[in-house]
């Protein structure tokens, strides 16, 4: 146990604690080693040495530990992830590539609000086979106030949705999977009138270009939706009720996101003292 945490008359469970000591053993004796026989401003560890490591994560238990337990997650919350993820980014390509991702890529956790087929299909083969996914929420009128920002279009057409719009900053949407769109469905039903999408790799009118932001790897992408024909079965949850999930579940993100950056702090400090 850390002095502070004593001192601050706060203890974490014993069983948290053994579990980040373990998260930084990994880090430190294997994602190190591994990323630095890579290019300084790689994104990722090459694929081979990403499943050595992975295996040994997955046979410890270790793997996406913040997605559910019943479809092969480690069922852990939001403190218990934000904890583990300050340990887990504490690497050169940590703050974007926590782990270098062999902890699992866990799917955007909006999926977990679908139903039982969608989740099948889509979230439990992620787990397994850790491809990647995204979520595009961001437009180019702003990402903080999605509520107002979303001009996304999505057109009920029979038994499908039509998506016209422009999302910009997706992480992964060139090499994902799938991900999740948030579109307005009700351009007058303000909160109420946004609606999540899966998306398949792939879908005819989707398209994601990588773009150059001030760090050299790990590019985001701007998506353009053009008369993108998405099945409903491929609705995450009900029409309008994209932002609730958006807020719910998607937030959850964000706690141990920040978590990172103090993670960050801390190994710019130890670097710096040594
Ligand atoms: C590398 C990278 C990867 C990303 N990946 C994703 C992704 O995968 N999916 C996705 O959907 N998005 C992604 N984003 C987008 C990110 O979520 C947005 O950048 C963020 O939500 C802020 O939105 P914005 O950049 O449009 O800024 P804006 O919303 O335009 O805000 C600009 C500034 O104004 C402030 N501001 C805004 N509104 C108010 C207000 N009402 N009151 C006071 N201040 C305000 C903000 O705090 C901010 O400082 C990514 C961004 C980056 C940089």
């Amino acid at each position: 146990m850390m002095e502070d945490e004593r001192a601050n008359g706060y203890q974490l469970p014993q069983e948290l604690i053994t579990l980040r000591d373990q998260v930084r053993r990994i880090i430190r004796d294997e994602v190190i080693p591994a990323e630095s026989r890579v290019d300084p401003d790689a994104a990722e560890i090459p694929e081979d040495n990403y499943w050595r490591i992975a295996k040994k994560v997955q046979a410890a238990g270790m793997w996406c530990m913040g997605s559910p337990r019943q479809y092969g997650g480690g069922g852990l919350g939001t403190f218990e992830m934000c904890v583990l993820m300050e340990e887990m980014c504490q690497h050169r390509m940590g703050l974007y590539n926590p782990g270098a991702g062999v902890f699992g890529r866990n799917p955007p956790p909006v999926i977990w609000a679908g139903t039982e087929e969608q989740i099948r299909k889509y979230a439990v083969s992620t787990l397994e086979n850790a491809t990647y996914t995204f979520f595009a929420i961001t437009e180019p009128s702003g990402g903080s106030d999605p509520a107002g920002a979303i001009q996304c279009r999505a057109v009920r057409d029979g038994d499908h949705y039509v998506l016209n719009g422009t999302k910009i900053f997706t992480s992964h949407a060139h090499e994902g999977e799938w991900g999740v769109v948030f579109a307005r469905t009700d351009p007058t039903a303000g909160r109420a009138g946004v609606t999540a999408f899966i998306i398949e790799r792939g879908t005819p009118g989707f398209t994601a270009r990588p773009f150059q932001v001030i760090r050299t790897a790990a590019l985001p992408n701007i998506v353009h939706l053009e008369d993108c024909r998405i099945p409903v079965a491929q609705r995450l949850g009900p029409e309008g009720g994209g932002l609730s999930l958006c807020m719910d579940l998607l937030t959850g993100l964000r706690f141990p996101y920040s978590a990172c950056n103090i993670g960050v702090g801390v190994a710019a400090l130890r670097i710096a003292i040594d």
